[in-house]
């Protein structure tokens, strides 16, 4: 092992895993586990596969890729590229989309590799990210695709609480079982997924009061973190340290907390404050903002406090400590940027425990 490292608890991702299935089965919802936050890591993917989901979803083809041994429907999460239609019909079973030219693309691919590839047609509700705002267009969608051999509509979903923080509610959901029946009556048959939103939708499963036509949710950041994003809740009997970053000691000495002489610029060309707390001890770990931003980790040791960081150095006051010393490693919890940004730095070891 070497530092800095992220570690991912594989027993602690089970647990979140678990109580995320028991949540849904009480409301015949489906999981797509969402694996980019930690880049689709082969053994943390195993460890949530082997409790029991439906479905991997992630927002890049080339996680999705790394993948393809494991046998579950794979879900490309964002809008396909164009240039890229050929490695997501034969990476992906199923993309989320809305514009129909590039679904004319995807049939295509799909009948050169003789595949069928499933659509699910995304709806916006008012987040205003991606998905047919208006009726006629999802009109004009259903009756192109269905004209189109080598992929199926086989469902719609929305997303929200992403770009303009909407909150899901029984109220904005509804209007996916208005169109989930509007849908079936035109192209004659079931849809299988009404994938009703992300983590965003878990306080919905807890109230009882999602409703019933969702059957899929697509779930990440309540997985890694044991959070709910539409109020930024932990939930209950789950984890949020699945994730540890761990960096290095390099520097231990006593200093002022004030730089000495004219003050310029930073490294990042900001004019830097500093507070007066007389010399205090700080310790320099081997981390910087190129495998993390400092507002993404918090110090497992409360006594910690980060002053600040350049691309490689992290900079804490450990006046309040118990005795460090230099070659000591220093523990951080992570917000969701911070262990998608960290698992998808090379320069981060990633250990399994
Ligand atoms: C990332 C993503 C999700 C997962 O969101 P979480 O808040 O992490 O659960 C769901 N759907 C789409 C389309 C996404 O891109």
């Amino acid at each position: 092992m070497s530092y800095p490292c992220i570690e991912m608890d594989l027993n602690k991702i089970k647990h979140n895993t678990k109580v995320l299935i028991d949540m849904c089965n009480k409301n015949n919802v489906d999981i797509a586990a969402v694996t980019k936050v930690f880049c689709a890591n082969k053994e943390v993917v195993e460890a949530i596969v082997s409790c029991g989901i439906k479905y991997l979803a992630d927002s890049r083809i080339n996680n999705l890729k790394q993948l393809q041994h494991i046998d579950l429907k794979k879900i490309l999460l964002r809008l396909p590229m164009q240039s890229r239609v050929n490695e997501i019909v034969k990476y992906a079973d199923i993309s989320l989309n809305s514009e129909i030219e590039t679904v004319k693309l995807l049939s295509k691919a799909a009948l050169e590799l003789g595949k069928i590839h499933g659509v699910i047609l995304m709806l916006d509700l008012g987040d205003l990210r991606e998905g047919l705002f208006n009726e006629e267009k999802v009109d004009e969608f259903v009756n192109n695709i269905k004209k189109l051999d080598g992929v199926k509509l086989i469902g719609i979903g929305t997303n929200l609480t992403c770009y303009g923080g909407v909150i899901p509610k029984y109220d904005n959901l509804s209007k996916l079982s208005y169109y989930k029946k509007k849908i079936e009556d035109m192209i004659g048959y079931d849809l299988e997924i009404i994938s009703g939103g992300n983590s965003s939708n878990i306080y919905l499963l807890q109230e009882g009061n999602m409703p019933s036509d969702i059957n899929m949710l697509r779930l990440g950041e309540a997985l890694a973190l044991g959070r709910e994003t539409a109020f930024g809740n932990q939930i209950e009997n789950m984890y949020d340290d699945c994730f540890i970053m761990k960096a290095e000691l390099i520097e231990l000495q006593e200093k002022p907390s004030v730089p000495i002489g004219e003050i310029g610029m930073d490294a990042f060309g900001n004019k830097p404050e500093f507070e007066d707390k007389g010399i205090i001890k700080r310790a320099i770990c081997a981390i910087g903002r190129q495998d993390i931003s400092l507002e993404d980790i918090i110090p497992l040791d409360k006594d910690i406090s980060i002053i600040g960081g350049s691309g490689d150095h992290l900079l804490l006051d450990v006046t309040k400590c118990k005795d460090y010393k230099v070659g000591d490693v220093i523990s951080f919890k992570l917000t969701y940027t911070g262990i998608l940004r960290s698992s998808t730095s090379e320069y981060v070891d990633k250990v399994l425990i």
